[in-house]
């Protein structure tokens, strides 16, 4: 679902992702760990090429990612992507941020767009709160709100940069329960977090990054329990 070939970026003089290779089935839950610079955050940007990047290739479900352009819309909508900021526009309504990229996007009728929307409200639990405003929600309702708006595009990969990491500590279990139902239901997942509980829950693999590369590619049980290299030793002292 999610394949990069040989992919390198640099920042200036600094090199920020260093050959990377990776191949995501479909369904599968990944999760990356690695310390703050290490190029989580520029992986993800580069799947949906918010990033561009400088050589190798990217596709999502065997279609290459093109530079620019109108394929580059269409495929973007099939990536879902949250962030750790929630971003949801403050004029609109609940409702309303779910409804607007697949109206303008994906040109969705009004009708149909709202019923959608209102089942992905239903679907993270705050179907109650549509017509509020985000200001009138709590952080962690309206980080769900950002999971239903990401999932109205149907995307067929979501990408979570750190989801609950502006959250209170009280609403952390309420955004990490919606994404292990999506990962339960089949969704292929990319996350970006340091939240254990989620890694086992519901990850199938684990990636640790350092200085913009992969250095380890592990399932849950053997990177916790045992972790090879001593960049990883080290992180996973410091966070458990
Ligand atoms: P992480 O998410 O693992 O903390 P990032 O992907 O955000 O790491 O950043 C990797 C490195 O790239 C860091 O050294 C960061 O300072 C640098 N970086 C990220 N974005 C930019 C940018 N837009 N311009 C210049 N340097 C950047
Ligand atoms: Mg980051």
């Amino acid at each position: 679902m999610i394949s990069m070939r040989n992919v390198q970026k640099h920042f200036g003089e600094l090199h920020v992702l260093r050959d990377i290779d990776l191949e995501v089935p479909k369904g599968q839950v990944v999760i990356v760990l690695g310390p703050s610079g290490s190029g989580k955050s520029t992986l993800c940007r580069t799947i949906n090429r918010l990033e561009p990047i400088d050589s190798g290739d990217i596709a999502i479900d065997g279609v290459p990612l093109p530079a620019e352009g109108r394929g580059l819309a269409a495929l973007r909508a099939d990536v879902g992507m949250v962030f750790q900021s929630f971003n949801l526009f403050a004029h609109k309504t609940i409702v309303e941020n779910v409804m607007l990229a697949p109206i303008k996007v994906r040109k969705i009728k009004k009708d149909a767009a709202h019923k959608h929307a209102m089942e992905l409200l239903d679907r993270v639990g705050i179907a109650n709160q549509a017509d509020k405003y985000p200001a009138q929600l709590s952080g962690g309702q309206q980080q769900r709100v950002a999971i239903a708006r990401a999932l109205a595009m149907n995307p067929k990969v979501m990408l979570f940069d750190e989801p609950t990491s502006a959250l209170d500590p009280e609403m952390v279990q309420e955004v990490l329960d919606v994404m292990v139902s999506l990962a339960k239901d089949g969704m292929t997942m990319l996350v970006v977090t340091h939240e254990m509980g989620f890694a086992r829950r519901a990850a199938n693999r684990v990636l640790f990054m350092a200085d913009g590369q992969i250095v380890e590619d592990a399932e849950p049980e053997v990177f916790f329990t045992a972790p090879k290299s001593d960049r990883a030793k080290d992180f996973l002292g410091k966070i458990l």
